[in-house]
C-alpha cells in the first residue's frame, strides 16, 4: 500500500464526508509548489482558494510565525497586545479604510459585516427595528454559517439546514438595474463579491462596480465588498474594486491576509460604519491575537514588497492569452482577471472533475468549481517559467474529452 493510500484510508475512516478532495496527500510546500507523501511534486494552481497568494511557507512569513510563536500567541481582547495595533494600522493603510475589526475565518468577517450594516441601518439610517434588508447577488459565496447560507442560491448549501435567517434579497450578479429596483427605504446594504470565485470565476460587465457605487450612494445604502478571495493582489490589483476606482463603504478580507499560515480575516470600514460597535456588541476570543497579527504583518509586507498584484496582472494576462490560444473543443470559455482564471468545460465534453484528475496526474493541482469550471489560481509568486512548464500539460489535458457514458444512446 502506498503512503498516499494509507493516509486516504485513515481520512476516509475518521473524517466527516463534507468534502470530495482529489486523492493527493500533501506534506510539504514551497512557493507555488507542493510535494505529496510519495515524493511527487505539483504546481499548486488552487493556492487554498487564494489563501496562499504569497506562496507556501514564504521564508519571511515563516520567520515571523516562529518568532511570535515563541513570544506570545493569545491574550484575548480582554487585554491589549503589541501586534494587533501595528497589524490593523498596516491593513487599514493598505486598504484605505480608517478602521478594521479582526476576526479569524472569512465567514466570521462576513457575519461581522452583516451585523455592522444592520446596526448602521437601524441606528444611523433610521430603519425601523429588525426591518433592515441586505441585497446580495445570485451565485454568491460568502461562507457557510447558517445566516450566510440563508442567502445562498446554491440549493445544496441549504438543503436540510433551515430554518434560515430572513432579511436578504437576491438579485442577478452584475445587474445594476436590478440593484436599483430592489432598493427600498429599509435597505441598509448591498453585499457582493466584485468578481465571483466560487460561482465559477464569473466576471461582471465593465462599469458595473462604478454603477453600484453611484446607485448605493444615491439611495444611502452601504456597499460592502467581499474581497476574501479577490483581494490582496489576486486579480492584478491590490483589491478588485480598484479596477473601477469605485471605493466601497466597507471591505471584507480573509484568506491571504496571513499568507495561508494562519486564519485571519477582517471587516474594514470608516468610522461612520465602524462606530456602531460598542464594547460588548461583538467579539471573538482569537480575533486580533498577536500570533495571527504578527503573521499578517509579514504577509502584507510580502504582498507589497514583492509587488504581487503587479505580478498577478502581468503573468495573468500572458497566461490567460496562452490558454486562449489552445482552441480546445472541450472548452466553452476562458475568463478571469489577473491570476484568477476559470476554464469552463463544455457539458458535452464531461464535467471539470476528470480534467482536474488528469492535470493532477501530470503534476498540476486544480480543483473543479461547481461542475464545469477548472480554476487556475497559482500563488502570485509563481514564475513565468513555472507556468511555461505547465502550459503544454494543460494543452494536452484540455484536448481530451471525458464524455459521460449515455445509457441507451447509440
Ligand atoms: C472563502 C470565501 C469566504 C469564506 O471564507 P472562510 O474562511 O472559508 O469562512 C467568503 N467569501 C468569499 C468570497 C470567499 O471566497
Amino acid at each position: 500500500m502506498s503512503r498516499t493510500d494509507q493516509f486516504l484510508g485513515e481520512a476516509a475512516k475518521y473524517s466527516a464526508n463534507n468534502y470530495k478532495p482529489l486523492p493527493v496527500v500533501l506534506e510539504r510546500g514551497q512557493g507555488p509548489w507542493v510535494w505529496d507523501v510519495d515524493g511527487r511534486k505539483y504546481l499548486d494552481c488552487l493556492s487554498a482558494y487564494s489563501a496562499v497568494n504569497q506562496g507556501h511557507c514564504h521564508p519571511a512569513i515563516v520567520k515571523a510565525a516562529q518568532e511570535q510563536a515563541a513570544r506570545l500567541t493569545l491574550t484575548s481582547r480582554a487585554f491589549h497586545n503589541d501586534q494587533m495595533g501595528p497589524f490593523l494600522h498596516q491593513l487599514c493603510e493598505l486598504a484605505g479604510f480608517a478602521k478594521a475589526l479582526p476576526m479569524n475565518s472569512g465567514a466570521e468577517a462576513v457575519e461581522t459585516a452583516i451585523k455592522a450594516v444592520r446596526k448602521w441601518g437601524h441606528k444611523v439610517k433610521g430603519i425601523p427595528a429588525n426591518q433592515a434588508e441586505i441585497i446580495v447577488s445570485a451565485g454568491n459565496f460568502h461562507g457557510r454559517t447558517t445566516t450566510i447560507i440563508s442567502f445562498s442560491t446554491e440549493e445544496q448549501y441549504k438543503d436540510g439546514f433551515g430554518p434560515f435567517t430572513p432579511g436578504f434579497k437576491i438579485i442577478p450578479f452584475g445587474d445594476a438595474g436590478a440593484l436599483e429596483q430592489a432598493i427600498t427605504p429599509n435597505t441598509c446594504a448591498f453585499l457582493t463579491e466584485p468578481l465571483q470565485g466560487e460561482a465559477g470565476v464569473i466576471v461582471p460587465p465593465d462599469g458595473w462596480l462604478r454603477k453600484v457605487r453611484e446607485i448605493t450612494r444615491k439611495h444611502n445604502v452601504l456597499w460592502v465588498d467581499d474581497e476574501i478571495q479577490t483581494g490582496l493582489g489576486r486579480t492584478g490589483r491590490m483589491f478588485a474594486w480598484q479596477w473601477e476606482n469605485a471605493r466601497p463603504d466597507a471591505l471584507i478580507v480573509g484568506k491571504a491576509v496571513a499568507g495561508g499560515m494562519y486564519p485571519v480575516s477582517a471587516f474594514l470600514a470608516d468610522q461612520n460604519v465602524m462606530g456602531v460597535f460598542n464594547p460588548g456588541d461583538h467579539g471573538s476570543t482569537f480575533g486580533g491575537n498577536p500570533f495571527g497579527a504578527a503573521i499578517g504583518r509579514a504577509a502584507l509586507t510580502v504582498l507589497v514588497e514583492e509587488k504581487l498584484a503587479d505580478r498577478a496582472r502581468e503573468l495573468g494576462d500572458w497566461f490567460m492569452g496562452e490558454l486562449k490560444k489552445m482552441q480546445s473543443p472541450s472548452v466553452v470559455e476562458i475568463r478571469g482577471k489577473g491570476l484568477l482564471i476559470g476554464v469552463e468545460i463544455r457539458v458535452e465534453a464531461g464535467t471539470a472533475r476528470p480534467f482536474c484528475e488528469a492535470l493532477a496526474q501530470r503534476g498540476i493541482l486544480c480543483k473543479e468549481t461547481h461542475d464545469q469550471v477548472v480554476r487556475f489560481a497559482p500563488a502570485l509568486t509563481v514564475s513565468k517559467a513555472d507556468l511555461e512548464w505547465a502550459l503544454p500539460k494543460i494543452a494536452e489535458v484540455l484536448a481530451m474529452s471525458f464524455k459521460p457514458a449515455m445509457a441507451g444512446v447509440h
